[in-house]
């Protein structure tokens, strides 16, 4: 299988083609053309962790710090709600005191009364005890991302090399605990990291499959100049062959999950402006339009060039809204979009 695998992750031409029709037909087949939106609030680029990659790091001091008010939070939660977006997702930087989970789970409480239980919530907030992720559960989050970044320890360990804040292990442990917890569990990897091999995104496939996971977000790495990894740029693909290879891995995972959900990332766009669209056609059904306010947006900075940064909400709907019909596919408004692979379990 893995040989397999790997061999769709680097082929060419007629091979390319058949790949992504395959994934486009079994997509059409099993769960059909709909695209879900999730409007994504990033709430804070606070963050107690140091991952080497992420330009919100706690140590990258070149970034100045913001955490939305509750009124912007709600505000933003009752736009995705008036344009029927049908679900948001909050993500932040991770924060694990008890100020930051009790309020969460005030805000969640509350978005839930505001939309009449009408919007779905996912949260992508990090590591957290099973405990926080209960309560966060009980108080009407029902979906969590949460990334594990790379499937292979040990590279894992070189892109997060302190190891008082960081493990594999616990980033393991928390995909249980959320799985235990109820939620409809998404996790994910970066795509084209330096030191990582074709086997280790096959093996991340695998790992994504063995965990029986219900949602997908991946994308490419994308280099910030003020984080520890920049001095390895040298060791990457160019941009367009991580995006190539960003949609290959979309393609191959399609093939291997029909029903889960798959999420054509913001990162897609960053190296291409068409890149979403071409997710979409060959196996994405997920998109999270930005729906922070634009102030805060240049600030939520995980690596350069991050697109959209200055568009308001209902530009950047405009544009997605014309690209998604033009990759074949249609918006369902209003709709949860849970994961068909949760459902029938
Ligand atoms: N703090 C939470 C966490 O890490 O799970 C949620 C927010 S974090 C910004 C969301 C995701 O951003 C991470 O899981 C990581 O995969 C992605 N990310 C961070 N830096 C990135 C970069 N330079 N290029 C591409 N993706 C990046
Ligand atoms: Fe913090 Fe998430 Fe960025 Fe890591 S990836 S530094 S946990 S925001």
């Amino acid at each position: 299988m893995i040989e397999k695998l790997e061999k769709m992750l680097i082929c060419r031409g007629e091979d390319e083609e058949r790949l992504y029709a395959e994934a486009k037909e079994i997509k059409n087949q099993t769960i059909g053309n709909k695209v879900y939106l999730r409007g994504l609030i990033e709430i804070s680029n606070i963050c107690t962790k140091d991952c080497f990659y992420c330009g919100i790091r706690k140590s990258n001091t070149e970034t100045a710090r913001y955490a939305l008010s509750d009124e912007e939070i709600l505000e933003a939660a009752d736009f995705a709600y008036t344009h029927r977006f049908g679900s948001i997702v909050l993500q932040g930087g991770e924060r694990s005191d008890r100020e930051f989970t009790e309020r969460i789970t005030r805000l969640l409480k509350e978005i839930k009364k505001n939309s009449n239980n009408e919007l779905g919530i996912t949260l992508s907030l990090g590591e957290q005890t099973e405990d926080t992720y209960k309560r966060w559960f009980d108080a009407g989050a029902h979906r969590y991302l949460l990334r594990i970044e790379t499937s292979n320890p040990e590279l894992y360990a070189k892109i997060h090399p302190n190891n008082a804040l960081h493990s594999h292990a616990t980033r393991l442990k928390c995909l249980e605990r959320l799985q235990r917890t109820g939620y409809q569990t998404g996790t994910g990897v970066m795509i084209g990291l330096p030191f990582q091999t074709i086997t280790d995104l096959a093996n991340d496939l695998l790992f994504l499959q063995s965990m029986d996971i219900d949602m997908v977000g991946m994308g490419p790495y994308l280099e910030h100049h003020a984080t520890p990894l920049y001095q390895h740029r040298h060791l990457l693909l160019p941009l367009e062959e991580r995006l190539r290879l960003s949609i290959h891995m979309v393609a191959a995972l399609r093939l291997l999950m029909p029903d889960i959900n798959i999420a054509a990332t913001t990162a897609l766009q960053a190296i291409q402006a068409d890149g979403r669209e071409k997710a979409l056609e060959i196996g994405a059904n997920v998109v999270m339009p930005n729906i922070t306010p634009t102030t805060n947006r240049t600030l939520y900075k995980l690596y350069e060039n991050k697109p959209g940064i200055h568009e308001g909400a209902a530009e950047s709907m405009r544009k997605l809204e014309e690209s998604i019909l033009k990759s074949g596919c249609e918006v369902a408004y209003g709709a949860w979009g849970d994961s068909r692979h949760f459902q029938s379990r």
